[in-house]
């Protein structure tokens, strides 16, 4: 039985490609650093969680995306969510305008006789 030599391989302590973890404040319960924003740039997505109040978000991303543009996204989504929860119930209807022009088609002046 032939010995073989045992090459000890040391897994390097980083090996260069961690998810780029960051985390900020969370829009709704105000926790610092409760939310976690991983930019996953080989899947082209980025996945934001609150480990407080278990808000997701998800968008994608590309090669020069930062956590913080997600976090800002995820704000103006928020945002627009908020809004449009709102509109879901308009205190005054949208009055619908009541001259509509008949779509009348061209007729070219051609008499057909
Ligand atoms: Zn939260």
């Amino acid at each position: 039985m032939g010995k073989r030599k045992k090459s000890s391989r040391k897994p390097t302590a980083k090996k260069g490609k961690d998810p780029l973890d960051t985390t900020f404040t969370c829009l709704f319960c105000h926790h610092d650093n409760s939310v976690n924003v991983k930019v996953d740039r080989k899947e082209g997505v980025a996945h934001l969680l609150c480990k407080i109040c278990d808000q997701r978000y998800q968008s994608r991303v590309h090669h020069l995306t930062e956590p913080i543009d997600i976090y800002s996204e995820w704000i103006d989504a928020a945002d627009l969510a908020e809004k449009d929860s709102r509109a879901a119930n308009p205190r005054r209807p949208v009055a619908s305008s009541s001259k509509m022009r008949p779509a009348a088609p061209p007729s070219v002046g051609s008499d057909d006789d």
